[in-house]
């Protein structure tokens, strides 16, 4: 076998269905029992479709994943709904998702006509300006104080901010990272019939009839270079030799998996900053709010950032008649909540459903799950682009691909097809 990928998610299947594609042998080694890393899904047994671990959709401006699914034939499953997303303000929530109906209508109701003035002509430079660079000098904690003003900033951009990077990194995040949201998402928001993992399956069946072997529940424990140029991979089945090596784990477990790329790479990869994130899932015998996607602010008490209520977005017909809510939130891996089990998370986060729906009753609740990650988000600092470690590390043909190098984009399954497929590009020039 020629190449070895690790990680059987977005990027590792993209970059595999690109080399054998062009006739190279290709083994994945993937840690869990499934494919599809963050994006994967559960099901339970009266559902048709699955769902994910994590509440995921597309925008339509996806166009590596789309491009993909086109390439793919599969278009024609490919859902794009329009679900509404809320923001929480004054004790009650208010859609705001459109820059162009929701959002100025919220706002002239609630701010003096200057403040509105001001968030048009910021958001609108932020929507349509392709120049990012100037703004990752600046942290989006300064950039939004200053150009929408202290009430907009205190209203919107704040407890956003708060909400996904915590106090700990809210004066960290650079500007850049939140023009790319602003810049590329729709609210139009797709998803793939039968849920991501779905999608991921028949992507992994087409990498497998393409020649590629997948091996689920094989973790890598190391990468090594030989003297002469082949790379061994490590599992506890022993080692295997290889031309060219990806990686796509997280940063840090790139740097303990191999330890003879030089210190100053992996120093680079140390330095990388993410949060992760913890998802309950908890399913309903009724709706419990009429929206998708609520967003919180922290100040108000909630204890999580976001209620995702997902059978406001696909129906609750796939899902044996359940309603289906995801509690979620982004913290420091030593946050508590990521050491809590479900029951002590649950104590802690159903109390507040009644703020969703004062008639809510535990007795609705039907069955819940508990998903956690340590790498869910990456933090980018200031002037980011200069920290990032290249694809192709300093040891002759070992590749690394991660969430952490799609900057100035969020991180997303179309941006780890993305750069999937531009390792594999670039691995196929070196001809290594
Ligand atoms: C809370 C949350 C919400 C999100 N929402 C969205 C969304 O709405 N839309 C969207 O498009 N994206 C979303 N994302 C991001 C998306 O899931 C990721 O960007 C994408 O899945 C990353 O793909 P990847 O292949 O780069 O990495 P991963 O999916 O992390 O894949 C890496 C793989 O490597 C495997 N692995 C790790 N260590 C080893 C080892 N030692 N040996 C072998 N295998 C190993 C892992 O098990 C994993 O399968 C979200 C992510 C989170 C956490």
């Amino acid at each position: 076998m020629d190449i070895a990928i690790v990680g059987a998610g977005a990027a590792g299947l993209s970059a595999a269905y690109d080399l054998t594609r062009a006739g190279q042998r290709v083994v994945i080694y993937e840690a869990a029992g499934e494919v599809g890393g963050l994006a994967a899904g559960f099901k339970a047994s009266h559902w048709d479709w699955t769902l994910e671990k994590f509440y995921h959709h597309w925008f339509a401006s996806d166009r590596s994943i789309l491009g993909l699914i086109d390439e793919l034939g599969w278009r024609d499953r490919v859902l794009f709904p329009r679900p509404v997303t809320v923001i929480y303000h004054q004790g009650h929530f208010h859609p705001f998702d459109s820059m162009f109906t929701n959002m100025p209508l919220f706002l002239l109701r609630h701010f003096p006509i200057w403040d509105v003035a001001r968030f048009g002509l910021a958001g609108a430079y932020l929507r349509f300006s392709p120049y990012w660079r100037p703004l990752e000098a600046e942290t989006a904690d300064a950039w939004t104080r200053r150009w929408f003003g202290a009430r907009m900033y205190e209203t919107i951009w704040r407890p956003m901010l708060v909400g996904k990077f915590g106090e700990e990194h809210v004066k960290t995040v650079n500007m850049a990272w939140l023009w790319a949201r602003l810049h590329s998402r729709t609210t139009r928001l797709g998803t793939f019939v039968g849920g991501f993992q779905a999608f991921l399956n028949e992507f992994a069946a087409k990498v497998q009839a393409q020649g590629a072997q997948i091996r689920l529940n094989e973790p890598v424990t190391g990468v090594r270079s030989g003297a002469d140029g082949a790379l061994t991979v490590s599992t506890a089945g022993g080692g295997a030799r290889y031309k060219a090596v990806i990686s796509t784990a997280s940063p840090a477990l790139m740097a303990r998996l191999a330890p003879d790329l030089p210190d100053a790479y992996s120093a680079q990869l140390r330095a990388l900053k993410s949060m992760g994130a913890v998802a309950l899932v908890v399913t309903l015998d009724r709706p419990l709010t009429p929206y998708y996607w609520h967003n919180l602010p922290k100040e108000a008490g909630f204890p999580f950032l976001s209620l995702v209520e997902h059978t406001n977005y696909m129906s609750p017909e796939h899902y044996g008649g359940d309603h289906i809510i995801y509690c979620g939130d982004y913290l420091d891996v030593d946050h508590e909540y990521f050491r809590l089990s479900k029951e002590e998370l649950l104590e802690r986060f159903l109390p507040s459903f009644t703020r969703f729906n004062p008639q809510f009753d535990r007795s609705w609740v039907r069955d819940t799950w508990l998903w956690k990650t340590p790498y869910a988000q990456p933090v980018p600092p200031v002037n980011h682009s200069r920290n990032i470690p290249d694809i192709r590390t300093p040891v002759k043909g070992l590749y690394f691909a991660s969430m952490s190098q799609v900057y100035p984009w969020d991180r997303g399954t179309n941006y780890a097809v993305e750069i999937g497929r531009r390792t594999a590009r670039m691995l196929m020039t070196d001809a290594v």
